[in-house]
């Protein structure tokens, strides 16, 4: 190892920094894309839910219907029971009383009659509600499967280009020495996957602060890897690679 030049070692550190810099670009993609299914699955769960909710609402339309079904049949027993209960009825005040009572009973039934169709135009207005969150619902998913479709595509490519940069990565590290190779590692993991950068009107192309005359001066003599003060990044020049 020690015959590799530290100008060879900068030149295969350079290599391995473009490989790096893509790895890390994808890596970080591959972290997002099930976030991004993940929220697109939720709001689809959301819409599917609010349909549910719907036909819920309907059900129990329908169920109180019902009920108001069985009452008004109750009433129009009764009022029929009075009716027949009424000729059999031998004093005119008692007469009156029963008459009275059928006018209530009456008076009951048109109310329960009025609900009734109240609540059929209510179950009317929400099953025509959910047939249309239905159609929205079906949308929904073809285009929440084709998105997902889309995704799953691009992991698959991207896992593709990964492995062959890690091949890559594989061929290019044994060209540089383990004590270096360790340093550009360290940096790269805490830094976003940039830890070689090269000087630019004397700054750091890392965190851009402007560098000392005299770090310049170092990395020409090629004694050794000159690293950024402020963010540890290793330095080049461009001209000196
Ligand atoms: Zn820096």
């Amino acid at each position: 190892m020690a015959e590799i030049s530290l100008q060879e070692q900068m030149k295969q550190l350079f290599g391995l920094q473009t490989v790096d810099k893509e790895i890390y670009r994808l890596r970080t993609e591959l972290e997002e894309k099930p976030k991004l299914i993940e929220e697109l699955q939720k709001k689809f769960e959301e819409k599917k839910a609010s349909l549910k909710a719907l036909e819920d609402k309907s059900k129990q339309i329908q169920l109180k219907r019902k009920e108001k079904e069985v009452d008004l049949a109750g009433k129009e027993e009764a009022i029929k029971k009075a009716q027949t209960q009424l000729y059999q009825i031998k004093k005119n005040e008692e007469y009156q009383a029963m008459v009275k009572e059928i006018a209530g009973f009456n008076a009951d039934k048109s109310v329960l009659e009025e609900n009734i169709l109240k609540l059929f135009d209510d179950t009317d207005a929400v099953n025509k509600e959910i047939e249309k969150e239905k159609v929205v619902l079906v949308e929904e998913e073809k285009k929440f499967n084709q998105q997902k479709k889309e995704v799953d595509d691009r992991m698959k490519e991207v896992n593709d280009r990964l492995a062959v940069l890690e091949s890559n990565r594989n061929q290019i590290t044994p060209n540089i020495e383990k004590k270096i190779l360790a340093q550009y590692e360290r940096v790269l993991k805490n830094r976003e996957g940039l830890a070689l950068v090269p000087i630019k009107n004397g700054a750091c192309q890392g965190c851009f602060l402007n560098l000392p005359p005299q770090v310049i001066n170092e990395i020409k003599m090629k004694k050794g890897i000159v690293v950024c003060e402020a963010c540890a990044r290793i330095l080049f020049l461009e001209e000196e690679l």
